[in-house]
């Protein structure tokens, strides 16, 4: 491996994050020129940038991240004039796509032209291409003067960083320069489309969602390797889907409700009905929460507390909502369940806090997959290695 000598990693603060000054940002801009690392905020995650034309920087950016090199980077541009030298042709959905949805959080894959590296893209012909709508990595991009690959700036394995902090734990001593604009927005990866073929098709699930995108273009195909566990000899179109992506310390569990379970909550006169009706009376919850919350997080904590007896550090992922139903000792609120928004946003933040408790194992509640939670339900799968309770 190389680059593996301490470097003494620099960190700057951003004042105002929505205004970012061009003084604040020229060293960075200056140390991605020279084929430099520098993380920086996007309003999905922190990114890790290097620049993307330079195969060696992008060589830096594996050993830094300790990442398999076949698994390709996105490259970030600044602009539209800066796509067209990166690519081949842009498709019609390309053209479409970045007229609605750039700047933003979204990820284009186009066939490649000679001059990106294939050091950057792991060996493909193709080259993904974003175009940040944050502020600060939106002007850093443009004073460096280079696209920059940036892929999220943790160590292959852990939670993406949404905070400069994360990424301190990760990335101290391994790249020049940490830019914090404090926490990010989205939280959970950008959605990356493949716009080579003639129907667009979702490799990644993020903030735009699938129904943002059929509604531009009647219907879009998602790639199976993101509907669930891979089966063996099935290739993901976005070769990092392949790889376990982050696996928690502890080991997690999601409970989700069976249609049945929710389809009885709602029937009165049901034994289910009656059951969670008198359960949420007793507890004075009423008022307070729909049945199907209630259930969930009384699930939960049922499993929870039933490990916990055998000894095991036990901890739980619950919700504003619902976190005074727990009698569990380790509780960690990811966010409101009426708001898909908060979950995202809290989402890596919550497992890097468990990896820190040290916790055995963790349950955690479910969410609808609609929209965005069609990307938190994903994280949440592949960091639960597909683990689910039904109940
Ligand atoms: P990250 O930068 O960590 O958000 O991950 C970037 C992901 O984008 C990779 O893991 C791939 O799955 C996907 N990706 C990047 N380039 C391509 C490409 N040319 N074709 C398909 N998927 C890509
Ligand atoms: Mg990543």
């Amino acid at each position: 491996m190389e680059h593996t000598e301490k470097i003494k990693t620099k960190r700057i603060k951003i004042e105002d994050v929505r205004h970012p000054k061009d003084e604040e940002l020229l060293e960075a801009a200056q140390i991605l020129r020279n084929g430099g690392l520098v993380a920086f905020p996007t309003e999905t995650v922190y990114g890790l940038g290097g620049n993307a034309l330079d195969a060696d920087a992008s060589r830096k950016i594996y050993a830094a991240k300790g990442r398999p090199s076949d698994n390709p980077l996105i490259a970030h541009i600044s602009c539209m004039e800066e796509l067209a030298p990166l690519v081949k042709e842009i498709p019609e959905a390309g053209r479409v796509l970045a007229e609605k949805y750039w700047p933003g959080p979204l990820t284009m894959i186009f066939p490649k032209s000679d001059i990106v590296p294939y050091g950057t893209t792991g060996g493909l012909d193709t080259v993904a291409v974003r175009m940040p709508s944050d502020p600060v990595a939106s002007r850093l991009i443009c004073l460096a003067g280079v696209p920059v690959a940036a892929p999220s700036a943790n160590t292959s394995g852990r939670p993406s960083p949404t905070t400069a902090d994360h990424v301190w734990q990760d990335m101290n001593g391994k790249i020049e320069m940490v830019v914090d604009g404090g926490a990010v927005g989205i939280g959970v990866e950008s959605t990356i489309v493949d716009v080579t073929g003639p129907v667009p098709v979702i490799l990644r699930p993020g903030a735009i969602t699938q129904e943002m995108l059929d509604e531009l273009f009647g219907r879009v195909e998602i790639d199976p390797a993101i509907l669930g566990p891979m089966k063996d000899g099935v290739r993901p179109k976005a070769p990092g889907m392949k790889y376990k992506h982050y696996a928690p310390k502890g080991d997690l569990t999601l409970v989700e409700l069976k249609d049945e379970t929710i389809e009885e909550l709602y029937k009165p006169g049901s034994a289910l009905y009656s059951r969670v009706s008198r359960m949420m009376t007793d507890s004075g919850k009423s008022w307070k929460l729909d049945p199907e919350s209630f259930y969930m997080a009384w699930a939960v904590n049922e499993e929870a507390v039933r490990m916990e007896k055998t000894g095991a550090r036990v901890g739980v992922i619950c919700t504003e909502e619902t976190m005074d139903e727990y009698t569990v000792a380790v509780k960690r609120s990811i966010g409101k369940r009426s708001s898909a928004d908060s979950v995202a946003h809290n989402l890596y933040a919550v497992l890097r806090d468990f990896d820190d408790l040290g916790v055995d194992y963790i349950y955690s509640e479910s969410f609808s997959d609609s929209d965005l939670g069609h990307a938190i339900m994903n994280r949440l799968n592949k960091a639960a290695g597909y683990h689910i309770l039904k109940v």
